[in-house]
């Protein structure tokens, strides 16, 4: 039997029930489920504003663009970022036409603050924080320093659906937060994600954007009675990144057992951190003490990574890695060893199976393997 990193688990009555629904009203587009998962998504993280999309990487885009259009920022204004995030957080950057400024890690593997302090210049004018695994890190120091030099701070969430961090639910004070309800991550439908700004103009301009800059969405127009429901108004260029009623029908059903399956994550996570104390030569990444991570990913670092994981594979059990600095990928060179700690990591990170359907004995089996690879090298 072969040990995946991911396996999506549907509850796939539940799910088929809610696209039937969809199917037999005639209404798989925007509106209709849309509203619904916006409306149980605020419910569920008490966030103020929710507005569902195609993607969280149209929603880092769309969180960039509109701070960037709102405040007047021009091209060569920038925003600090990580080197040790899936290439979306980064592009969204470039989509905006800004300039990507990068900070270094710390043993959480989110950014660290002393190395973002240094980064911050007269230009800095946004930061993006990525919780990577569900893990806040020092997202409140950090935090404390965008509020000091009037940094927007833009949680790039994706991993983050479920986290608390100080018991609030991951964005409470972020200026916006985007979570991704990717095929694979810890809340999957196949793609789709969640835009939540704190302030409700924002809400509303992300609404319109997200629908190519049309000032009033079909549903609306629809309940809009008379010979003028086929209106609207463009007055700026928008995008075409709202999610769709089949993807929030999806979302409805993995947000009900959210809670649930982190707890269980945790759990997980809890049965690796026993099982791989005290092993020489591998340790796993820590969560700041202030977080309840959604434990999206548990990873662990060890020298000769490449040939841990050639060995892994052979004995059939397939983690994974998040991610290899992108400061390796042609836009975003930079010099490797002027990011220490994430060029370390890039380097030694392994991402262990995380999903729904392993249990105990799987965990004993992987990290026994993992063991002896790591004892015989
Ligand atoms: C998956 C991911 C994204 C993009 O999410 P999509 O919904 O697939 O666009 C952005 N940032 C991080 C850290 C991710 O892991």
């Amino acid at each position: 039997m072969s040990i995946q990193l991911f396996t999506p688990n549907f509850r796939v009555e539940e799910c088929l029930e809610e696209v039937r629904e969809c199917l037999e009203k005639g209404w798989t587009g925007l509106g209709f489920k849309t509203q619904e998962i916006e409306e149980k998504w605020k419910e569920y993280t008490k966030l103020p504003y929710a507005h569902f999309l195609s993607s969280a990487t149209a929603g880092l885009h769309l969180a960039l663009e509109i701070f960037k259009r709102e405040n007047g920022w021009d091209n060569d204004d920038e925003v600090i970022t990580t080197p040790l995030t899936f290439i979306s957080t980064n592009h969204a950057i470039l989509y905006a036409d800004m300039k990507p400024v990068f900070a270094d890690v710390d043993e959480y593997l989110c950014l660290c603050p002393e190395s973002v302090e240094k980064a911050i210049t007269s230009k800095t004018k946004a930061l993006i924080f990525v919780g990577i695994g569900g893990n806040a890190g020092q997202y409140n120091r950090i935090r404390e320093l965008c509020t000091k030099h009037n940094i927007k701070l833009v949680l790039d969430a994706a991993h983050m659906a479920g986290t608390r961090i100080n018991g609030n639910h991951a964005g409470f004070d972020a200026d916006v937060s985007v979570f991704s309800f990717q095929a694979v991550k810890n809340l999957p439908t196949a793609d789709s994600g969640m835009i939540c700004f704190q302030d409700e103009a924002l809400d509303k301009r992300a609404r319109k954007l997200s629908w190519l800059g049309i000032d009033k969405d079909t549903f609306a127009r629809s309940a809009n009675k008379g010979a003028y429901k086929w209106r609207y108004d463009v007055d700026e260029i928008g995008y075409k990144y709202h999610g769709n009623s089949i993807m929030a029908g999806l979302a409805l059903v993995g947000l009900k057992y959210l809670d649930r399956d982190n707890a269980f994550r945790r759990q997980l996570a809890s049965w690796y951190r026993s099982e791989l104390k005290d092993c020489d030569g591998l340790t796993v990444v820590p969560v700041s003490g202030d977080c309840e991570s959604s434990h999206h990913l548990i990873q662990i670092r060890v020298q000769n990574r490449d040939s841990v994981l050639q060995k892994l594979n052979d004995a059939q059990i397939y983690p994974g890695v998040h991610y290899s600095s992108n400061i390796e990928y042609g836009p975003y060179k930079r010099e490797l060893s002027d990011f220490p700690k994430s060029t370390a990591a890039s380097n030694e990170i392994i991402s262990l199976p995380m999903h729904m359907n392993l249990t105990f004995n799987d965990v004993v089996a992987i990290t026994t393997e993992l063991k002896r690879i790591v004892s015989a090298s």
